[in-house]
């Protein structure tokens, strides 16, 4: 039996066990900042399997460390631990005790899988050369738990070469996918302010031209139906896919006239990070070459928004991390379950872990929890929220060996 058969072999031995620690979990949600019960589940648990734990970390953060030999790298496994607030009634057997906190987002999955892979890592120590972290991080929903681990002397504790996570979504179940760079689309406000003119010369209007002009799909493209994303031929998973070097400018413009100065605010959104910073030079570039250019004062990103800036928390997968960690699942599990994707998705999504990779190379997966003959469709915060447990096991024995392959290198 090789290692990763072997690896397959314990999942399947403890999968009844997760499942029901995943239930639990969802009997019992806990909101960002509050999630103490599930704390002490994730420190019992871990305990058990003989790791050393460290709690309290930026609120309910808890870390969990298993030490292979040390002659190899260390690895960061995250899992995220709070639920959200809904009103309503959730009708799985296993359903929340409460009528208005549930999780939603599928963190009782993504917890249950990091301990399943701490379980299996365990079974497999001597096999492992490096080091591998198991971050349980509280406050996800509001931005705020990474960031609060960190400030709290997370990596003084630890010290990761790279860093892995990942998120249910609505993929089959049995599929792993990611990229290098951004998995969505970024969202920015950009403000252009300029000297009003004493009399009217289409300044307003020529602005709003500006912005509308940096949007490169058109408004009739199939870009716009979402249905579109999973398409074989243009969808996300496709190199030819339409969702790629991209962007697309919000038509309701908030224009503010004060001190003398007109000021154009639009939202735009970007596929990569090098589009998002080359938006401000193009901008500038045309005001340099109209009548306008005298009147330009600035063009600034607006540090804090209300829905979407600069606090949102956009992945960036590290490139080579990425190619290398779909390379190495799909040569154990296949290249049919193990994706890598081309596409940014356009919406307005983000996670924490996003903090995590500011500071450590790392790699944010998507994980495949719908089983659409089930009926079971796996999109986060929405009400029928649902997600096939057999992601459990598909999430253990991928990032088991991912990590376990990762250690060794
Ligand atoms: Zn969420
Ligand atoms: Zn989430």
């Amino acid at each position: 039996m090789t290692i990763h058969q072997s690896i397959q072999h314990r999942t399947d031995v403890i999968f009844d066990s997760l499942v029901r620690l995943r239930r639990d979990f969802h009997r019992h949600p806990e909101l960002s900042g509050e999630e103490g019960r599930t704390a002490a589940v994730i420190t019992n648990y871990l305990k058990e399997l003989g790791l050393e734990v460290y709690k309290g970390i930026g609120g309910h953060g808890v870390v969990g460390v298993l030490r292979g030999d040390g002659t190899g790298k260390k690895i960061a496994w995250r899992a995220d631990m709070d639920a959200l607030s809904m009103e309503v009634n959730d009708d799985q057997l296993f359903s929340s005790i409460h009528n208005d906190i549930h999780h939603f987002c599928g963190h009782d999955v993504h917890m249950t899988i990091a301990l399943g892979i701490a379980n299996n890592l365990v079974h497999h120590k001597e096999d492992i050369k490096g080091t591998v972290f198991f971050i349980f991080q509280p406050s996800e929903e509001n931005y705020q738990g990474a960031k609060a681990m960190i400030n709290d002397g997370l990596l003084d504790l630890i010290d990761p070469d790279e860093i892995y996570g990942t998120h249910i979504s609505p993929m089959p179940v049995g599929l792993v996918a990611s990229k290098p760079g951004f998995l969505f689309a970024d969202y920015k406000k950009i403000t252009i302010t300029f000297r009003e003119p004493a009399q009217e010369t289409g300044l307003e209007a020529y602005t709003k031209e500006l912005f509308v002009d940096l949007q490169n799909r058109k408004d009739e493209s199939s870009f716009w139906d979402t249905r579109n994303l999973m398409d074989p031929e243009i969808g996300i998973g496709n190199p030819k896919t339409i969702f790629h070097d991209y962007i697309t400018v919000r038509s309701d413009f908030e224009v503010i006239h004060k001190d003398g100065d007109i000021q154009v605010t639009s939202m735009v959104s970007a596929s990569s990070k090098a589009i998002m910073d080359s938006i401000p030079i193009k901008l500038r570039d045309k005001i340099n070459e109209s009548s306008y250019k005298a009147l330009l004062k600035h063009i600034k990103f607006a540090e804090k928004g209300l829905l979407y800036s600069t606090q949102r928390a956009n992945i960036q997968n590290d490139p080579t991390l990425a190619k290398n960690a779909i390379r190495t699942m799909s040569e154990i599990y296949g290249d049919d379950h193990a994706i890598p994707l081309y596409g940014v998705i356009p919406d307005g999504r983000g996670d924490d872990f996003a903090y995590f990779q500011d500071k450590i190379p790392g790699v944010y997966f998507l994980l495949g929890g719908s089983n659409f003959k089930k009926g079971i469709i796996a999109m986060p915060h929405s009400l029928g929220f649902r997600v096939d447990e057999g992601s459990i096991k598909a999430g253990v024995n991928y990032f088991s060996t991912l990590l376990l392959e990762q250690t060794n290198k």
